[in-house]
């Protein structure tokens, strides 16, 4: 329901979490978020019920911070509002964390082809696949994350925004969508993703707008936006000119 990414030099935990309280108002059931820490692991942390909760979880148990992040509250259409159901979803052994905003009409199919190849899955989600099948793309790669994005939404029928972030590249977030909206924020050094600007109004008003079909890939340094068939496209740069303190 509501995303959010972030690559910088600041620690990422607390722009995730007030990004998210700012996506509040869409209505959700649960939120997680999953950091790549400066000794370049990735942690993950997810709970049903509000923000709240898991803001005290992070509280009582920390995790460790870092600065490549994403965020994710939910409104569970596949599998229940649970912990487990709850985004992120992680695949690679753990190394790919993926947030989903949408429905992937055909998941039960492209599940049965995963499944059959010897996948395992934690979840009743939909996105789940999108997850695991981006895990596998990311291995037939060798490692190109935004290549690995081309051949998924190649594979993705129905709405998506899809975020992800792998263990082995800090400081990249890869982002697609189609039928569900995606925005880049533009900052001195860092930069932001989200499924709408509310999310980073707080720190950048310099946004870019990411059309239908489109894969980008953002890094502290730059934004890269192509088409899923990985051509150069040209992207709307807009000033977000309402009250961010309203
Ligand atoms: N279909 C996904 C799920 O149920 C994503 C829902 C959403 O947009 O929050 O987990």
């Amino acid at each position: 329901c509501g995303i959010v990414g972030y690559v910088g030099p600041r620690q990422s935990q607390g722009i995730l979490l007030a990004g998210l309280s700012r996506l509040e108002y869409r209505g959700y059931d649960s939120a997680g978020i999953a950091v790549i820490d400066g000794g370049g692991s990735l942690g993950m942390r997810k709970r049903a019920g509000k923000l709240g909760i898991l803001r005290d979880d992070l509280k009582t148990h920390p995790l460790a911070d870092g600065t490549t992040g994403i965020g994710h509250t939910r409104w569970a259409t596949h599998g229940g509002p649970t912990d487990t159901n709850a985004h992120p979803h992680l695949a690679d052994d753990d190394r790919l964390a993926v947030i989903h905003n949408g429905i992937i009409e055909n998941y039960a199919d492209l599940k049965a082809e995963l499944l059959a190849e010897g996948f395992t899955f934690q979840s009743e989600t939909d996105t789940e696949v999108a997850a695991v099948l981006l895990g596998r793309a990311y291995r037939a790669r060798g490692g190109d994350l935004v290549a690995a994005f081309r051949d998924v939404a190649a594979r993705l029928e129905g709405a998506f925004t899809l975020l992800a972030m792998h263990r082995d590249q800090p400081g990249l977030v890869v982002g697609a969508r189609r039928n569900s909206p995606l925005v880049i924020g533009l900052g001195e050094g860092e930069n932001f993703l989200a499924s709408d600007v509310a999310a980073f109004v707080e720190h950048t008003r310099d946004a870019l707008a990411i059309g239908q079909d489109e894969i980008v890939a953002i890094t502290p340094e730059g934004v890269e936006v192509t088409d899923f068939d990985g051509n150069p496209v040209e992207v709307e740069r807009f000033e977000v000119t309402w009250d961010a303190s309203a």
